[in-house]
């Protein structure tokens, strides 16, 4: 995986991306808001938010953003994607993640909850897990790893550097998670550059 310094950057065109902003900032990282194929040069990961699928993916098709967003995708670096972000990276959509979304799949927004996970490399402490119309994940290609389950069925996934959850880890205030995310690249980065200064 390539690992390089530079902003986070956070797909701007509907949904709940200024959560993400809002738990990003405090860690440390850089945030731009991603509307075109041009903002993404330079990003060292990048945050597809929920929000609702249909149409964030005719704005995908509007700004021209489907192969520069693959491309990104292909190049290693993290991209984190929660609940309408996951089902546009499934094999109905972009097919930038091997698995299949259901969705609705809790039922409708009164159907909403939230739930205690068991997040895969998060440490021992629970996490809750928000999901709002949440969709569910119904196939998983061989390559699919699973991070956390709710009643048995898996709801944060990871392929190579890409993650998919069907929950909601931006509306808490808990930022293990985007934590984690930041540092499989930029930390790391800063710490080499830090380094080399201190040097
Ligand atoms: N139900 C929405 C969709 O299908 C996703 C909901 C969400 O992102 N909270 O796009």
């Amino acid at each position: 995986m390539s690992r390089r310094a530079g902003p986070v950057g956070v797909l701007a065109l509907q949904g709940g991306f200024e959560a993400h902003e809002r738990l990003l900032r405090p860690l440390g990282a850089e945030v731009r808001q991603v509307r075109m194929p041009s903002d993404l040069d330079g990003l060292a990961a990048l945050v597809l938010p929920g929000g609702e699928s249909t149409t964030m993916m005719l704005g995908i098709e509007r700004e021209g953003l489907a192969a520069p967003l693959a491309e990104f995708a292909a190049s290693g670096r993290p991209v984190l994607a929660t609940c309408a972000g996951a089902i546009i990276l499934d094999d109905e959509h972009l097919g930038l993640i091997d698995l299949h979304c259901e969705r609705n799949a809790y039922g409708g927004q009164i159907h909403s909850f939230e739930a205690d996970l068991k997040f895969d490399g998060a440490g021992d402490d629970p996490f809750r897990g928000v999901f709002i119309r949440a969709p569910r994940f119904t196939r998983l290609g061989d390559d699919v790893v699973v991070l956390a389950e709710h009643d048995s069925a898996p709801v944060a996934v990871r392929e190579r550097n890409i993650f998919a959850m069907s929950f909601h880890p931006e509306l808490t205030a808990d930022d293990r998670i985007h934590r984690r995310f930041i540092e499989m690249n930029l930390v790391n980065n800063v710490t080499d550059i830090d380094r080399k200064k201190a040097a």
